[in-house]
């Protein structure tokens, strides 16, 4: 039927033809044209030993890379790294979501840069970000004071994977970071789960964020947490919470007597500050750095890396052959029966964890 609008007596509204649409993809381009070349390792190694910001976050993601080439390409890098690593010193920050970690390590890392100089990573490992489908920590845009220094590096948490995994790519991180010429490195982990165990299990310092609550925290915190702590700073020491910070304190340095003396020979102290306002944010820094000159002198900090050393690779060992075994199509495939037949009483767990243990190493002798 002819459009009424056609009509030359139609007085209604009038459509206006638009212009045509352009394509969504341009034709002129070729595809790929603008895809960035892929480095090579050996040029990744030369880029991170000038510095390259731009050069090191690629490497980074070959890291959390999960594709088998890029795996490789990555250890290749990582190993390369390895000499002209270990310069640094590395903290490892923790506190419960809203302890203020964000709003501290902003205001530590100013202090320490303009203190020290140098160049600071600041990295995370945040097992839960999986989940969440995005990580909570390490992000940049908490920490914007820092994101917009010209001497600092800010990852978020490895995202992909079990607490092991996402820990062991950090670790890796650092070496990247410390070959790249960055002396200072923050590891930051929630205070939640096993996350702090693998974070203290990378750094020279691991220091505990706290607030002062209800003046029961103490309860709330785990003996283990206290244990590995080289120093425990209670936060949002400002206004009308002063008071209740310096209880807590001395409730915390009470509870540190109950404990063995570290291995270190370092006795944890107990601090007050507010990472809002900057106050006590020297006093925390000149611990950490008496702390370092201390360890140094009696011979720990190196005992502690060896030590770290080698519990990660016994972790890589284990990492590896969790992986190898779930990713076996024979055990894939046997997997949701072995769980069947556990739920339904046929068999107890562990004779389930057995056959299918057996079958993986039997298939490996064939
Ligand atoms: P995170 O989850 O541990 O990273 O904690 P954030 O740094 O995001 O801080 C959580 C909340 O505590 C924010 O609203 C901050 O503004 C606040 N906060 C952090 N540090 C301080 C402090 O020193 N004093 C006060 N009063 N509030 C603070």
């Amino acid at each position: 039927m002819e459009h009424p609008e056609n009509s030359s007596e139609y007085a209604g509204l009038q459509v206006n033809s638009g212009v045509s649409q352009q394509p969504v993809i341009n034709p002129y381009l070729k595809r790929n044209r603008f895809r960035r070349r892929e480095l090579s390792a050996a040029e990744m190694v030369e880029g991170i030993l000038k510095g390259d910001v731009t050069i090191l976050s690629q490497a980074v993601t070959l890291i959390e890379s999960v594709n088998p080439d890029h795996q490789s390409r990555a250890q290749e890098v990582i190993n390369k790294c390895l000499p002209y690593s270990g310069n640094s010193i590395r903290v490892g920050i923790s506190g419960v979501p809203g302890a203020g970690k964000s709003t501290s390590i902003d205001e530590f890392g100013i202090h320490v840069l303009k203190e020290k100089g140098g160049k600071l990573a600041v990295l995370a490992i945040d097992p839960s970000s999986e989940r969440t489908k995005g990580s909570i920590l390490g992000d940049k845009t908490r920490m914007e004071k820092l994101a917009q220094h010209p001497s600092s590096f800010i990852r978020p948490s490895p995202s992909a994977g079990s607490l092991g995994g996402v820990a062991r790519k950090t670790r890796e991180t650092i070496i990247l970071c410390e070959a790249a010429g960055f002396d200072k490195i923050f590891v930051e982990t929630v205070g939640v789960g096993q996350s702090e165990t693998a974070c203290h299990s990378m750094v020279d310092f691991f220091l505990l964020i706290q607030v002062a609550g209800t003046g029961d925290e103490l309860q709330g915190i785990k003996r283990g947490i206290m244990e590995i702590s080289d120093g425990i700073v209670i936060n949002k020491c400002d206004g009308d919470n002063v008071d209740r910070c310096q209880m807590a304190a001395t409730n915390f340095r009470n509870a540190l007597h109950f404990f063995p003396m570290p291995e270190s020979g370092w006795t944890p102290r107990v601090l007050c500050y507010s990472g809002f306002y900057g106050t006590g944010v020297k006093e925390i820094w000149d611990m950490i750095y008496e702390y370092v000159d201390f360890v140094k002198a009696n011979g720990y900090f190196d005992h502690r890396r060896n030590e770290q050393s080698k519990y990660w690779m016994y972790e890589s060992i284990n990492e590896h052959l969790r992986l190898n075994f779930y990713n076996n199509p024979a055990i894939k495939a046997r997997l949701a029966l072995a769980e069947q037949s556990v739920l339904a009483g046929q068999k107890t767990s562990f004779v389930a964890a057995q056959d299918l243990l057996d079958q993986y190493f039997n298939g490996l002798k064939e």
